[in-house]
């Protein structure tokens, strides 16, 4: 099973050994509960890198309900099983009091990306995400950061910070990875009873069809109504947003020169999936 480190010291003297050995090293942060889309991110990182951390951690500070951070599944164990097929060197797992110590008071906020969307649906959740990735790539001292396209926003938010606070890591943006009837894979699927699981693919279907369609010249509005109305006709309790936005700024686009991407958030059984394609 691969080695499972919970203190920054013990990672940071692994960590120290590698980079005076001038071997690159990337990170792949997560919050367990591990699935392929998790493990195509490592099996990246392990083709491109030297050395490859995985963190597993459930960050308080990005949960906005604290009734979803409660139910988040952690399943330590089976993850680092799965990690050690990759595999990954080590697998970083710290406690939330070594991440977050009494006094702990920073808050790294990036402006304008993290502000729409996922930003307003969940107020502080991006902080939250911000305030951890800088706080991972400290301590992993991480070359490379593989994140996920199934959190499009994310991503840019990521990128953003990077760029704004030169933090000397490179993000890599990594394909989303979909069950056979397209659904996202997510941690937070398991919660979905048989029933929501069975019409969950309509997300993906419903956005892919209406990009389709305002790709073949359809209004943005009427593409998105429909894609809204298939999605309750399919049992959905709640249609949070779907939007057609610039992929980068992810503020609202009609320049369909720029790259532009539409982004959906939808409840099924209780449970809030999330979904983004290219248009
Ligand atoms: P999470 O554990 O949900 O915080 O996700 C950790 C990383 O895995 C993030 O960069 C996610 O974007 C990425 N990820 C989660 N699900 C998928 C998926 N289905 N395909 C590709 N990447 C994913």
């Amino acid at each position: 099973m691969t080695e499972i480190i919970q203190t920054v010291a013990d990672l940071r003297s692994k960590v120290r050994a590698w980079r005076a050995a001038g071997q690159k090293i990337g990170v792949v942060p997560t919050m367990g509960a591990l699935h392929e889309g998790h493990l195509s991110l490592a099996r990246r990182a392990r083709a491109e890198c030297d050395r490859v951390i995985t963190t597993i951690f459930v960050n308080p500070k990005q949960f906005n309900n604290p009734d979803d951070l409660k139910k988040y599944p952690r399943t330590l164990e089976a993850d680092a099983v799965l990690l050690s097929g990759v595999p990954v060197d080590v697998v970083f797992a710290p406690g939330v009091e070594e991440v977050y110590p009494d006094g702990f008071i920073t808050t790294v906020s990036v402006g304008g990306v993290s502000e729409p969307l996922e930003g307003r649906m969940r107020p502080g959740h991006f902080d939250g995400v911000a305030t951890v990735v800088t706080k991972l790539f400290g301590m992993t001292e991480a070359d490379r950061g593989y994140f996920g396209q199934k959190d499009w926003q994310q991503l840019q938010v990521v990128l953003r910070l990077v760029r704004d606070l030169n933090l000397p890591v490179e993000v890599v943006g990594c394909e989303t990875i979909r069950e056979a009837d397209g659904l996202a894979m997510s941690s937070r699927n398991v919660r979905l009873t048989p029933e929501g699981r069975a019409v969950a693919g309509v997300l993906y279907a419903a956005v892919t069809v209406a990009a389709e369609e305002i790709r073949a010249g359809q209004s943005d509005r009427m593409a998105i109504r429909e894609a809204a109305e298939k999605l309750r006709a399919a049992g959905f309790e709640r249609v949070e947003y779907i939007e057609l936005r610039d992929a980068e700024t992810l503020m609202p686009s009609d320049d369909p020169r720029r790259p532009r991407r539409m982004l959906a958030a939808a409840w099924l059984d209780g449970v809030r999936l999330i979904d983004n394609i290219p248009v």
